[in-house]
């Protein structure tokens, strides 16, 4: 059984609960709009790589089921199921089998274009049920429809530890080449028209699939292929990419922070520091990056090291970056 001493990163999103004893967080925190591209430009916005994903990770899902979206984009970012810890549990997902292992009562006899699990019965969609606790407890008809409906919608249970389980589990069950994500449904909403009807929830499946084409950039850049098509960059990025741009070495002087003679800088973090930070422990790269040997396991960008600083969202961060005191100052001059 792990402990959340064990994971090397925890993500955190908006209401995660504070855990003092991970080794590094980075948040996760979905934009304003729409919510597939918000939780996307979260993903970008958090300065995740795929690399980070070598390391244990761990989600810290916040209370109810808002964690769900997100959860989604970091199981198909990372291209595989993330432990999460929920309701002061850690769940380890990463190590259940890949939903194979469920038998179900064949394929049903009537092409079935969307169904539901969860939820009170809906009127008009076929609606099956999961066992009550641990994984396991799946009849062969439910197995049967979750398995081969062509589009599942959701309704998760209230708890974030429940609601997680379920998700993962159906998840695993509709597997063909990776895990399939069904749609996050309240249950009320109306008869699909269609199969692709856009009104029944979010569609998970977008979430991971988007998360996962975000991923592929990064193997584009590493190949340093040009033929990719260029992503179109929405006014956030824009603004993050703007605030990463700033010297980060301005960004350390208003952290409070200063070189000394060998251009080592002290870290703005001074309470992880054992003797307070005393000791210069940041070097500054040339790539506009910087790196504390006791705090950051990377190099980070100024986005990255205000947020973690000043304990603020990353778009919190790009504001304090870019309303700097270089616009008081040219309005001095
Ligand atoms: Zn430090």
């Amino acid at each position: 059984m792990n402990k959340l001493t064990d994971y090397v990163l925890a993500i955190r999103t908006t209401g995660s609960p504070p855990v003092p004893d991970v080794a590094k967080t980075v948040d996760l925190v979905p934009g304003d709009g729409d919510t597939i591209s918000s939780v996307i430009d979260g993903l970008r916005a958090s300065g995740l790589t795929p690399a980070d994903f070598r390391a244990r990770v761990i989600f810290l899902a916040p209370e109810g089921i808002s964690g769900l979206v997100p959860y989604a984009a970091l199981c198909g970012f990372a291209g595989r199921r993330i432990d999460v810890y929920a309701d002061g549990t850690v769940l380890e997902f990463s190590r259940l089998d890949r939903g194979e292992a469920f038998v179900d009562a064949g394929k049903p006899s009537e092409f079935l274009v969307w169904a539901q699990v969860g939820g009170p019965t809906a009127e008009g969609v076929l609606t099956v049920q999961l066992g009550p606790g641990e994984h396991g407890l799946v009849s062969p008809e439910a197995a049967s429809v979750i398995r081969y409906a062509a589009r599942l919608r959701m309704v998760p249970p209230d708890s974030a530890r429940d609601a997680l389980a379920m998700f993962v589990l159906v998840s695993a069950l509709r597997r063909r080449a990776d895990d399939r994500f069904p749609y996050l449904s309240t249950g009320t909403e109306p008869v699909p028209v269609s199969k692709e009807d856009p009104n029944q929830g979010v569609d998970l499946e977008t979430v991971r699939r988007e998360a996962a084409r975000y991923r592929q950039e990064f193997r584009a850049a590493r190949k340093g292929a040009e033929v990719v098509p260029p992503v179109p960059v929405s006014a956030r990025n824009r603004r993050l990419a703007e605030a990463n741009a700033v010297d980060i070495r301005e960004l350390l002087q208003r952290l409070g922070s200063s070189p000394d003679e060998r251009s080592l800088w002290r870290c703005p973090r001074p309470r992880r520091h054992r003797n307070g930070g005393e000791n210069p422990s940041m070097k500054v790269f040339g790539d506009n990056r910087t790196r504390c040997h006791h705090c950051d396991p990377e190099k980070v960008g100024p986005v990255r090291l205000a947020v973690d600083a000043l304990d603020i969202t990353p778009d919190e961060a790009a504001n304090f970056i870019l309303n700097s005191d270089r616009v008081i100052n040219m309005c001095a001059a």
